[in-house]
């Protein structure tokens, strides 16, 4: 594996992941860029004890291009991308539209029980594969492995920069998700914070261990097995399953068989059977109805400076198609109370997905 570290035009890092050794990466970014936009701000909701992030300038971001303008596709002499090579691998880069950056920003504070701060961080784009056309679940277990190398790189960095406390690495897929761009690809956020999710349930996992002595994700896991009614898939290293309290129509977590905090900690072996077993499961979904799936995928992992001890790295995957023309919309119960509700049960879905051929 070869990583070689570049500048786009405005400044912004690019990282190639490459297979081969002697891959050539020296191509320039020759577009004439504007400045970087000012980082964001935060704001403090003191009703629910969580910051938001307001970033005024990612309303004029590139939506829905055409392939022929496609921005994550590898330059060529007549469409210059972000990627100045005329090939890649695997590609990370800078957001040009950040949520998180480091980038200086001018606020004031505005009353209201509210602190503002600077939403210091960072936020990446990850190009799982030069291909426009191709998806995730289409990827071989080498590239997978690649594009996990470009997750586990990214994590180590970006958990050692100033003021960060969590990295999230994700992808959204699919336009009824909202992705902007339709090449593959997925994020890679920098938080300031811990993310509410995260502190929920490392509270929950702390009292979990008070109570049992055990490591909650690991018990969850554990059970999942035994029960197997919800198990879709498994290998010697990770079992894929959907949550007995699924809040989604479709929902599969995977863990690795053995406890570890972050990507960091994998083994070469565990690093390796991931790929299969993922597009497995990806495949499953995009056979449940015969239509790709849109979907979430969101890796776990533990935060940089609190409850690693506690933390389980895992996988979150979930989409908000229930039928093949229907879509789960997050109305009042959801959106407003945070109660959700699921027309389907888990067990079904388990079922349904081990059920679809897959090749
Ligand atoms: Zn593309």
């Amino acid at each position: 594996m070869k990583r070689t570290i570049t500048h786009l035009a405005d400044g912004r890092e690019l990282f190639y992941f490459d297979r081969q050794d002697d891959a050539d990466r020296s191509a320039v970014d020759k577009r004439d860029l504007p400045p970087r936009p000012p980082a964001s701000e935060l704001r403090y909701d003191p009703l629910t004890e969580e910051w938001i992030a307001v970033a005024g300038h990612r309303q004029g971001r590139t939506f829905l291009p055409p392939t022929s303008e496609c921005p994550l596709c590898p330059s060529t002499p007549g469409h210059l991308t972000e990627i100045p090579s005329s090939s890649y691998d695997v590609a990370v880069f800078e957001n040009r539209f950040p949520s998180f950056s480091a980038q200086p920003v001018e606020y004031e504070q505005v009353g209201g029980l509210s602190e503002v701060r600077p939403g210091t961080g960072r936020c990446e784009v990850v190009c799982f594969t030069s291909d426009h056309d191709s998806s995730f679940s289409a990827l071989s277990p080498e590239q997978v492995e690649l594009v996990m190398e470009a997750w586990i790189d990214r994590t180590a960095e970006l958990s050692a920069l100033p003021g960060v406390e969590q990295v999230f690495c994700f992808e959204n897929r699919g336009p009824e998700i909202g992705i902007t761009l339709a090449h593959p690809h997925g994020q890679i956020y920098a938080y300031p914070y811990v993310t509410p999710r995260t502190k929920l349930t490392l509270g929950a996992a702390e009292r979990h261990r008070e109570r049992t002595g055990g490591n909650l994700f690991a018990d969850v896991l554990a059970a999942e097995r035994e029960a197997g009614t919800r198990v879709v898939a498994s290998n010697e290293h990770w079992t894929a399953f959907v949550p007995a309290a699924a809040r989604w129509p479709v929902e599969v977590h995977l863990y690795p068989h053995r406890q570890v905090p972050d990507l960091l900690a994998l083994e070469s072996s565990e690093r390796a059977a991931f790929g299969p077993l993922y597009t497995e499961v990806l495949r499953r979904l995009d056979g449940l109805f015969g239509v790709p799936m849109p979907y979430i995928a969101a890796w776990h992992q533990a935060p940089v400076n609190v409850g690693r001890d506690l933390s389980y790295a895992h996988l979150e995957l979930f989409s908000i198609r229930r039928a093949p023309d229907k879509l789960k919309y997050l109305a009042g119960s959801e959106s407003a109370m945070g109660a959700f509700v699921n027309d389907v049960l888990p067990e079904n879905t388990a079922r349904l997905l081990r059920s679809v051929i897959t090749d």
